[in-house]
């Protein structure tokens, strides 16, 4: 099962001082624009949250849930097909000609932090790293 992501991946980014927190986020919003592909759903009816360090975790940890109340089990689908999740959005943010993130890839219309921070970059890491590909 493809869920946290594996400590190697973790120093890579921390000995790399490689943002972390802008590669989750970014992650979580590609995530988030990939997932009606694969959920039948508008990326309007998805939410995310992505935290370097969850408190009850104590990991870095990337959520996408459904945004109606009482979920109607797009997050639960996706979850069902992550590895595949992972691999279509690291498609897209590796194969975006963009060199810093923009609105195809890692930027979102709805983002409650002005799409900060935002690291394309390391979030292409985050994702080899949870497909368990070279990084
Ligand atoms: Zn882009």
């Amino acid at each position: 099962m493809v869920g946290d992501i594996p400590d190697g991946v973790l120093h890579h980014i921390a000995g790399g001082s490689m943002d972390l927190a802008g590669g989750l986020h970014a992650a979580e919003h590609a995530a988030i624009g990939i997932l009606p592909l694969f959920a039948l759903c508008d990326r309007a009816d998805i939410g995310g949250l992505s935290t370097p360090l969850h408190p009850d975790t104590g990991r870095p940890q990337i959520f996408i849930y459904d945004g109606h109340p009482g979920g109607v089990g797009i997050a639960e689908g996706g979850f069902g097909v992550v590895e595949k999740l992972w691999d279509a959005t690291l498609s897209l943010v590796s194969r975006c000609p963009c060199p810093q993130g923009c609105p195809a890839c890692v930027q979102s219309p709805k983002c409650g932090n002005n799409n900060e921070p935002l690291d394309k970059l390391v979030a292409g890491t985050i994702l080899r790293g949870l497909l368990g590909m070279p990084l």
